[in-house]
């Protein structure tokens, strides 16, 4: 199975299947998974709409379900792999966790706190932290996942516009007869 991809590449491919829970539910497809020795130890999906709360980002909860897979907040030998470039209340989670490697998909120099736009991770006194980081490992795939979503937003919302417009025009008719 994967043959072929690097193991880096075969745990972002199971992080986008967290993001595929998203984007199930309209949310904004961001996912996540936890490696520990090998093994995925916690997952996580961008759950922002759905709880109802801004810091439901994919990251932070694959991150409590991590520490409480190893019973500890401190996550040393750990790899973290997110679809898309930490936000900074990600990666700044990411320093008072400390995951050895965060591995992400799309960069993002707009918002991106692991290189990106600032980086949270690269030992910032006093932060102190300092982590191996990787971004563009499936990228494009990741990339795509995140356009299409968004494709599929748009053309919803001109349908709904357009099905509102109709009904208005049939409202007005009625009214008119
Ligand atoms: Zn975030």
């Amino acid at each position: 199975m994967n043959f072929g991809l690097s193991e880096d590449e075969q745990f972002m491919l199971l992080a986008m299947r967290e993001a595929e829970k998203a984007r199930a539910v309209g949310e904004v497809p961001c996912g996540c998974v936890i490696v520990k020795d090998g093994r995925v130890i916690a997952r996580g999906w961008n759950q922002v709409e759905t709880l109802k709360d801004a810091t439901a980002h994919a990251e932070m909860l694959a991150l409590t379900a991590a520490e409480a897979a190893v019973g500890d907040w401190r996550l040393e030998g750990c790899t973290v792999y997110v679809t898309k470039e930490p936000c900074p209340m990600c990666a700044g989670a990411m320093v008072h966790c400390r995951p050895s490697r965060v591995v992400y998909g799309i960069p993002d120099a707009k918002g991106g706190a692991c290189g990106g736009w600032i980086n949270l991770l690269d030992s910032n006194p006093p932060l102190n932290h300092k982590c191996e980081t990787i971004g563009g490992v499936l990228g494009q795939q990741c990339l795509e996942q995140f356009q299409s979503f968004f494709r599929e937003a748009r053309a919803a919302a001109k349908l709904r516009k357009q099905q509102q417009r109709e009904q208005q025009a049939l409202q007005q008719d009625e009214s008119a007869n």
